[in-house]
């Protein structure tokens, strides 16, 4: 062994306290497809983990798209969109996503994450400000904070704490923020209310629909769909890894918007474009959602089910209508341990802790798709009530 490097203990240390707070994170080697019945680190297990909500991660309709643009692409687009690596397929879908959500241009982005990071930093920057939801997905805050401008976080939903941080603001160019529906509560944005007070005070709203593009509004156009919102100050941004089943991500809005963002988002500019096989299977992602009612139905019909079998437990759900159906302990071991019991009866629920939640909210944020049955749903309800964990 080398000699010690303080820098290396510091760590190690760092990361003993950690698991002394029960906030060591570990990844499960997953041996299947997306779907609920994994096998996880080798066990059988029924989960309630995945963000594929309409269940085509591993449809057999996608899975075919991406076996032709493959044959027809090859694997891997060998520049950033700029120099070569915008193809057919990437053109084309992006030219979808726009007609989808009903906006005048779409841009797509290698991940979510990405997308986050490039809209704020291209639209912002020293001497303007944004306005955020405190629950707002991490990748919304490093934007923020890359972007330079200044940071304001609003208590969650408290639209009169936002309204006098922007009647206070001097700032030049601002901007609001929020997820619409939240990643780890299920609950959704006031979007009317927010564009409202973006109007009155002249400022922009950035809509992150990771996890309602596909499943809210008609034929899941997504949130400001289902809220029939349009104007030129909002920009929406969605992932495509999640209803879309595949991978990515995109920012759609007014011409001028997307004019901007190609010249001047680094995270678009600065990147290999992805796999023209991931747009070319997307482009079909997009007509099974398109099409997709049946899957959304069976969707309502799941969490409904979750709703009314947790009803007159010790168990209750966080308000929520979404797929996203947490429920709050607060502690983190004891949130864990709960977790545990229910994986010995064969079942996997995320143990949410501290820091993608608050403190003292830890939650099992159990995560409903197309692709459980009934009798998943139903076998979820009895684990729980079986269980009791003081
Ligand atoms: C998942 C998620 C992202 C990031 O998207 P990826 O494509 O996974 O990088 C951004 N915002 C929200 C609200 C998310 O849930």
């Amino acid at each position: 062994m080398s000699s010690a490097f303080p820098a290396h203990q510091a760590l190690q240390q760092q990361l003993a306290e950690l698991d002394a707070r029960a906030l060591t994170r570990r990844r499960r080697v997953q041996s299947r497809p997306c779907g609920p019945a994994t096998l996880s680190d080798g066990k059988p297990l029924l989960a309630f983990t995945s963000n594929d909500y309409l269940g085509l991660a591993n449809a057999p309709e996608l899975i075919a798209a991406a076996q032709e643009a493959v044959a027809r692409w090859g694997v891997g687009s060998g520049a950033s969109a700029l120099v070569s690596g915008h193809t057919e397929a990437h053109e084309a879908l992006d030219h979808a996503l726009a007609r989808f959500v009903g906006c005048q241009a779409a841009l797509s982005f290698s991940t979510g994450y990405l997308a986050n990071l490039a809209v704020m930093p291209a639209l912002l920057g020293r001497g303007d400000a944004i306005f955020a939801d405190r629950l707002n997905h991490a990748s919304l805050v490093d934007g923020a904070l890359l972007s330079r401008a200044q940071l304001l976080r609003y208590t969650h939903l408290d639209l009169v704490m936002l309204e006098k941080q922007l009647a206070a603001s001097k700032a030049k160019r601002k901007l609001i923020v929020t997820d619409s529906v939240f990643s780890m509560d299920g609950d959704t944005a006031p979007l009317p209310a927010l564009l409202a007070l973006a109007e009155r005070y002249d400022a922009w709203l950035l809509v992150d629909d990771a996890h309602g593009f596909g499943v809210l509004g008609p034929q899941g156009r997504g949130a400001l769909a289902e809220a029939q919102l349009s104007s030129p100050r909002l920009i929406l941004m969605a992932t495509l890894g999640k209803a879309a089943g595949v991978a990515g991500a995109f920012v759609a809005g007014s011409q001028t918007l997307i004019d901007w963002l190609l010249q001047t988002a680094r995270p678009y500019i600065f990147t290999t474009a992805p796999p023209p096989m991931l747009a070319a299977t997307l482009l079909r992602a997009l007509g099974l959602v398109e099409h997709g009612d049946a899957r959304r139905e069976h969707l309502q019909a799941m969490i409904t089910a979750l709703q009314a079998g947790l009803a007159d437990t010790r168990w209750q759900l966080q308000s929520s209508r979404t797929a996203i159906q947490p429920i709050l302990i607060g502690d983190n071991a004891l949130t864990l341990r709960v977790a545990q019991q229910l994986e010995a009866l064969g079942i996997q629920v995320p143990a949410i802790r501290p820091p993608t939640v608050p403190q003292g909210t830890s939650r099992l944020r159990i995560s409903l798709s197309a692709a459980h049955s009934l009798a998943d749903v139903e076998r979820l309800c009895a684990a729980l009530r079986s269980l009791d964990c003081a």
